[in-house]
């Protein structure tokens, strides 16, 4: 394949696993036939992109520009796009491409593809070197991983749905939470506040823990119809065997033998967090009533559109904080303390 032409852009990256990030220029593609073209209005900040800056999942390869909540502006399109035109606003999430052929792909299942590429951090076949993700002022992406985004949803809240959103509605569907269930989410921050509000939507009765005592009040208007404060060792073992299916959100070490001992018979409980150490899982805390402990990672592009769209119906955002793009490193420190309310979003015009 020819190299396609490139151009630059704002961006901010970090260059080694310890330093902050800064502000760098970055090459994105000149649209080919299929590609769209975005200028990036809103980024949000996922903890992967910390996990990933900082090396902590190991194998990042510098400079690294995370983002994969990414709302934009179409400005062009190539000749041969079809679904999408100049001025669109439009969303980018984890994944930018994939073989397509594979039988992960055909079922849109695509972040199953041994090939598939991440929006940050995979190697990019059109110009070498790795993905370079949202936080900069520009991307171009093919036009099959291009998402509509409904119009009546509020841009800049809408960010976090790409992955966020998707990432707790895929396996919340995929085990069919919904009315008569007792249904736990851990944590609450950006994943876990979607997933209270989506388990809500989905007519469950929604119990969040949580290490934040503070964040009681939120949850309960987030959706939540409970909430156990997980330091309390009384309000824990007061939910003991009760639970259908728990989705554990959270980005550091924890013990997941205390959530897997309120599942009931046959109860699930889901890891979608992916904190950088394993997390020891006792035998009999899964041998004792049949339970089951799995884990989910994103969606494919049809869910993912199915979400948004859904997001549409309900009017679903995520409840954020903007910041402008210099303020990045203090807001990967306030999420380090659990201190996000509860995504922080980047306005992409702070980058001009
Ligand atoms: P986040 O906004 O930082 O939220 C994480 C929450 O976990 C915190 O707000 C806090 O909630 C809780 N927490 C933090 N440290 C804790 C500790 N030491 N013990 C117990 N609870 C703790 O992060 P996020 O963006 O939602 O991401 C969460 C995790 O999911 C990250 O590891 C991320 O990489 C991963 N992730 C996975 C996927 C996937 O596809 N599987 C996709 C996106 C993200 P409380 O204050 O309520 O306790
Ligand atoms: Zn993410
Ligand atoms: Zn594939």
């Amino acid at each position: 394949m020819n190299k396609p032409r490139a151009y630059s852009v704002k961006a901010y990256s970090a260059t080694t696993a310890k330093s902050p990030l800064a502000a760098a220029v970055i090459s994105r593609r000149e649209p080919t036939a299929t590609d769209v073209q975005l200028e990036i209005l809103y980024c949000g900040v996922c903890h992967s992109d910390l996990h990933f800056a900082r090396n902590e999942w190991h194998g990042t390869v510098y400079p690294a520009v995370p983002g994969h909540e990414i709302i934009g502006r179409v400005k062009a399109v190539g000749s041969a796009v079809t679904k999408f035109k100049a001025g669109d606003v439009v969303g980018v999430g984890c994944l930018v491409d994939s073989c397509r052929t594979c039988p992960e792909c055909r079922a849109g299942l695509e972040q199953f593809c041994p090939d598939w590429v991440g929006t940050y951090g995979a190697t990019d076949k059109h110009l070498g070197g790795g993905t370079l993700g949202g936080y900069s002022q520009e991307i171009v992406v093919t036009e099959e991983f291009v998402l509509r985004i409904p119009a009546n949803l509020n841009p800049a809240a809408t960010a976090p749905l790409l992955c966020a959103g998707i990432t707790t509605y895929s396996p919340l569907r995929r085990w069919k939470v919904g009315p008569g269930q007792k249904v736990g989410i851990v944590g609450l921050g950006g994943l876990g506040h979607m997933g209270v509000k989506f388990a809500r939507a989905f007519g469950a009765h929604v119990v969040l823990f949580t290490t934040s005592p503070g964040k009681a009040a939120d949850a309960q208007r987030l959706g939540a119809h409970e909430v156990v404060v997980s330091k309390d060792a009384a309000q824990m073992a007061a939910h003991a065997g009760s639970f259908d299916f728990i989705l554990d959100t959270v980005s550091a070490a924890h013990d997941l033998n205390a959530y897997l001992n309120l599942l009931r018979r046959d109860g699930n409980l889901v890891l979608v967090g992916a904190p950088e150490n394993p997390l020891p899982v006792a035998p009999f805390s899964v041998i004792m009533r049949r339970r089951s402990f799995s884990g989910s990672i994103i969606g494919g592009l049809p869910e993912t559109q199915e979400m948004l769209d859904f997001c549409g119906t309900h009017n679903i955002t995520s409840d954020i904080e903007l910041i402008r793009m210099d303020q990045i490193n203090e807001a990967y420190e306030r999420m380090l303390k659990s201190d996000v309310k509860y995504r922080f979003v980047i306005e992409m015009a702070s980058l001009k």
